[in-house]
């Protein structure tokens, strides 16, 4: 595929799509009905729903059978921890092995010219971000995400919380279900928009900024404290009425949905079609730091002026934002 029949390509071999970046139709008023028609099928292939899947098989052909979490045990608790580290190293790698180490597409669609792993970084641990983000991710992200899931599924089995059932409320729960990404979008907003603040950022947050050149090993490239505020999303399922299966898809998207948005590509093609990933809203968060706290799925960052949508206006808006910021702190 011609990847500059879809956007152009800078001196230094950047790539940006042509247009601007939007946020979701779902949020708007009046409501667009028939934008929101084109833009659902989307947002919920292939991405969306592939996470609902594996958040129905996971839970009812891998997990140990709920009776067995009524009791906190260790082979449980190990069993979900190996199937957790096993879903992101194959997920992730899907994308890495493809995209970084055979480079398939070499850099077309790629929002940065350059690979990652062509230059050591004294930035990370043994000079590789993919190293770094290997261990982080593997070494105590999956840990902390797998152990928000066995509380989950140990008060389910209790009967503390995840009662509702399938039989009894389906419809409710298919609502519930489609609110998921909503809310995994405004909680990631608010604890994004917490650990900004800087002495926060200084010894949590600079940790994911360190890839300025994000790949899918970057994900979840986190310091365990954001790790752990990251997957707390799951938390409202026990607050609410609800059920293990959709809180489950919550984590999914939440874990395994980290990397799409930092795949760093804007395609991944595939034969004669292409996967659009819908990554660049958060590659300008990670090049540019103080835009794009949220993925656009909510016009949050658009109420809060640090919206960029990718264009040379985006750009001028993010320079005058900085430069009266600046003027407001010498004052
Ligand atoms: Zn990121
Ligand atoms: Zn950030």
């Amino acid at each position: 595929m011609d990847d500059l029949n879809y956007g152009k390509r800078d001196k230094r071999g950047d790539w940006v799509p042509n247009g601007a970046l939007v946020t979701s139709p779902l949020f708007r008023l009046p409501p667009q009905f028939g934008k929101l028609a084109g833009w659902l099928p989307g947002y919920f292939l292939p991405w969306n729903v592939g996470f609902m899947v594996t958040g129905v098989v996971f839970w009812t052909m891998l997990f140990p059978p709920v009776a067995e979490m009524a009791k906190l045990h260790w082979a449980w608790v190990l069993r979900i921890l190996a199937i957790n580290l096993v879903a992101v190293t194959l997920f992730y790698s899907a994308l890495e092995v493809p995209l970084y180490l055979r480079r398939r597409q070499a850099n077309r669609f790629k929002y940065n010219g350059k690979f990652p792993g062509d230059a050591p970084n004294t930035a990370f641990w043994f000079g590789s971000q993919n190293v770094e983000g290997m261990l982080r991710s593997l070494g105590t992200g999956v840990p902390i995400w797998t152990a928000y899931q066995c509380l989950l599924g140990w008060m389910a089995a209790n009967g503390y919380a995840l009662t509702v059932t399938f039989t009894a409320h389906p419809l409710y729960l298919l609502a519930l279900g489609l609110c998921v990404p909503a809310w995994h979008e405004f909680h990631f907003y608010c604890v994004h928009r917490l650990i900004h603040v800087p002495v926060l950022y200084k010894y949590i947050h600079a940790v994911h900024h360190n890839s300025v050149n994000p790949s899918p090993w970057s994900s979840l490239s986190m310091h365990p404290l954001e790790q752990a505020l990251y997957f707390s999303s799951c938390l409202i399922h026990l607050v609410i009425p609800s059920n293990p299966i959709v809180a489950l898809y919550g984590l999914h998207y939440a874990g395994l949905g980290a990397v799409v948005g930092h795949i760093g590509f804007d395609k991944v093609e595939m034969g004669e079609a292409a996967l659009d990933t819908h990554a660049f809203t958060h590659y300008l968060h990670h090049k540019y730091f103080e835009v794009n706290y949220g993925d656009g799925l909510m016009p949050l960052d658009k109420l809060f002026g640090s919206w960029h949508d990718g264009t040379a206006e985006g750009d001028a808006l993010m320079q005058a934002r900085f430069k009266s910021k600046v003027a407001r702190a010498n004052r």
